[in-house]
């Protein structure tokens, strides 16, 4: 079952990564965020330690979290007019964590996403990703990093549709170099997703279901750290959906990557570690759901990664 209210669940605990619950609970987009204080122009007297701490804090949370946003906000113009849709966002998430992302359409899941992954840029705040802060990158830098590190799957699969299932697993692989085996670790990816009959067929001649396997696979194609998936079951039926989500809960296990997922099925939200719910641009509730996370600083007892 599926949690709708603030209320029930475990809230996360600051090791596990957490978010700050602000904004306005009943998420009204119009609602306007509380006005923020102005720092202080010098800081206060003793402030000299305090400062130290503070940034000894961030490059512990650098350190140890897979995800720190701090203050984000994402501002549209429309008709001439400011449109908020994301609105002093914290947000941490610890490694090898699976984290669920929902609430209404509209709610600024798929913004947030992308300010995370560094796709798009925010109107203001940052996003320290696996220690990079991505906002002090330039935008190639930004895109370089992402090949390294960051796998993405979307709703609508995104695949290539001049190149096969192989090929298109081949461009990320491609994309960063590395010469010989790309080949065969396409393969074996295919494979892995079940599709090793199917590496020839152009995205037109798969299904729904194949088609974002064949996404997986090119997502997961670099090893990423970290991959985010926006309502990656929302074109499927139920039963795909559910293979799929199973299947990125099983590379999130084994290959302990952390994963960031909307969605707006609670079932399959149940399968993440943590719900994240937003509403009106804002986090409106941080949960633990129901699977048991890795332990807070990502040295659980599995095995090493490869
Ligand atoms: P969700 O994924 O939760 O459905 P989105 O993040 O896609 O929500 O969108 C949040 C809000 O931002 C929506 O009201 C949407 O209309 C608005 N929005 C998204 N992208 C743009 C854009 N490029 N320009 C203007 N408004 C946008
Ligand atoms: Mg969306």
């Amino acid at each position: 079952m599926g949690r709708e209210s603030t209320g029930e669940g475990r809230a996360v605990s600051p090791a596990d990564g957490g978010a700050r619950v602000g904004c306005d609970a009943t998420g009204g987009a119009e609602a306007l965020a509380p006005a923020r204080v102005a720092p202080p122009p010098f800081p206060p007297v003793p402030a000299p330690l305090q400062a130290v701490k503070t940034r000894h804090e961030l490059r512990r949370k650098r350190d140890v979290m897979m995800i720190v946003a701090q203050g984000l906000e994402k501002t549209y113009t429309s008709g001439g007019r400011p449109l908020p849709v994301l609105r002093d966002i914290d947000l941490e998430v610890a490694p090898e964590s699976f984290v669920a992302v929902v609430g209404p359409s509209g709610s600024g899941k798929t913004t947030l996403l992308g300010l995370l992954a560094g796709l798009d840029v925010p109107s203001a705040g940052r996003v320290v990703l696996d220690g990079q802060d991505l906002f002090a990158l330039t935008e190639d830098e930004r895109a370089g990093f992402r090949a390294e590190r960051v796998g993405f799957v979307f709703q609508t699969f995104h695949l290539l549709p001049t190149l096969t299932a192989l090929e298109n697993v081949l461009v990320p692989l491609e994309l960063r170099g590395g010469g010989r085996g790309l080949r065969s670790r396409a393969t074996e990816l295919l494979d892995h997703v079940g599709l090793g009959d199917r590496m020839h067929h152009y995205p037109a001649q798969l299904s729904g279901g194949e088609q974002q396997r064949v996404a997986l696979a090119r997502a997961f194609a670099n090893q990423p750290r970290i991959l985010f998936a926006d309502e990656p079951t929302g074109n499927l039926d139920q039963e795909t959906g559910a293979a799929i989500v199973a299947m990125l809960g099983e590379l999130n296990r084994e290959a302990r990557t952390t994963l960031v997922m909307v969605t707006h099925d609670h079932a399959l939200a149940e399968r993440a570690h943590r719900i994240v719910r937003l509403a009106g641009g804002c986090i409106v509730a941080d949960e633990e759901a129901g699977a048991p996370a890795p332990s807070a600083d990502g040295t659980d007892s599995a095995a090493p990664r490869p």
